[in-house]
């Protein structure tokens, strides 16, 4: 790649790009040229156009000029993404895993996904025409968010408070802090607003509108009220990070966000797009293991299972797992976690397996020096 940028930096240097587009220029100047004339000279139409032609012909062998050192890079350019970049991602690929499915699995995964990234239109088109069973509701739902999210972005909090307020029971529910946070974001917005009388805006909204939360966020409250003692110099105070974070807005509009699809029963994330997400991060190692599987004439057997451990960041880590220490393999349905009397966990096919596969058979726990019979062994759910 090094190579192409070197290339590039030489036809700037060189003035390339510069004498190409001067060439453009030139000839659209003598185009504009010639019909000014023509126009202010009927009967010159003729001679003019003869003019013209060569002129063109002049101006179109200089583009062809410059245009040859663009080309040759842009064919070099080509050439280093396709060696770079080409790699044969069928490679990554088990058919197994993705089995085609006459329930519209994955239609109504993209279909969703638009309708959460606000792109209704082409969320409808796709829905009439794959013909997905999506009601008409969630997506009146999403449409309420992006307008929120809109009057957000405007500095506007009174659509995303009304949401809140009219949600208030749920979001409780819910530990949320959401309310709280806008009335918050409201006052702090007032308190900092450059008008002048923003700090008396702000003790007003505070009388009129904070009351309700005296129960639960009477701290915050009062940290808010004290903000009065440094109004002259905010930036140097303890509330300067509570006033003037500069990703206030984001923070509030990530978390209305969050609780809006929490209570739709949706993650904030669309699935589509973390699944999407992980692949990419995934594909490297896959395709590794897909060229080594080739050499070694090997299949990939494991059915809901990747044949290697593949590390994603922990915000893609959604459940608890379970790996048992005996066979070191995680735990499923079928082949669930167990606790022994001692209180040790293994898989239930490690217990069988520690048992000879009688359910009255005393064993030793690997772990400790108890013994027990697997019949004594219970479930564990994380
Ligand atoms: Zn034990």
């Amino acid at each position: 790649m090094d190579a192409i940028t070197k290339e590039f930096n030489r036809l700037e240097k060189n003035g390339s790009f510069d004498k190409y587009i001067d060439d453009v220029d030139g000839l659209i100047e003598l185009l504009q040229k010639t019909r000014k004339t023509i126009d202010a000279a009927p009967q010159s139409r003729r001679e003019q156009l003869a003019i013209l032609k060569s002129g063109c012909t002049s101006w179109t062998n200089k583009m062809a000029e410059s245009q040859k050192d663009i080309y040759g890079a842009l064919s070099k350019y080509a050439k280093v993404l396709d060696k770079k970049f080409k790699v044969d991602i069928e490679a990554a690929y088990n058919p197994n895993a993705f089995p085609q499915s006459g329930d519209k699995l994955l239609d109504r995964a993209v279909a969703m996904h638009l309708i959460r990234d606000g792109q209704f239109q082409v969320a409808d088109k796709l829905i009439q025409e794959a013909d997905l069973d999506i009601p008409e509701a969630l997506e009146q739902e999403f449409m309420d968010m992006y307008r929120i999210l809109e009057s957000l972005k405007q500095k506007d909090l009174g659509p995303a408070i009304e949401w809140a307020a009219s949600k208030r029971d749920r979001l409780a529910q819910s530990g949320s802090n959401l309310e709280f946070n806008l009335h918050s974001l409201q006052f702090v917005h007032l308190f900092t607003h450059p008008n002048g009388n923003g700090t008396r805006l702000a003790l007003e909204y505070a009388r009129e509108n904070f009351a309700v939360f005296g129960d639960r966020y009477l701290a915050d409250i009062s940290k808010l009220m004290c903000a009065f003692l440094f109004q002259s110099n905010l930036q140097a105070s303890p509330y300067a990070s509570t006033f003037l974070s500069p990703s206030a807005w984001d923070d509030v509009a990530h978390s209305f966000t969050k609780e809006f699809c929490s209570l739709l029963g949706l993650s904030p994330d669309s699935p589509l797009y973390l699944a999407a997400l992980a692949g990419a991060i995934a594909l490297p190692t896959l395709l590794k293991v897909g060229s080594i599987m080739r050499e070694k004439q090997t299949e990939w057997s494991s059915e809901n299972e990747l044949p290697v451990e593949i590390p994603l960041p922990p915000s893609f880590q959604f459940h608890a797992i379970f790996v048992c220490p005996v066979s070191k393999e995680q735990t499923t349905d079928e082949n669930p976690p167990m606790m022994m009397p001692c209180g040790h966990i293994v898989a239930k096919d490690s217990l069988a397996r520690m048992s000879k596969g009688n359910p009255n058979q005393r064993f030793k726990c690997p772990y400790c020096p108890n013994e027990s019979i697997p019949n004594q062994a219970i479930r564990v759910y994380f």
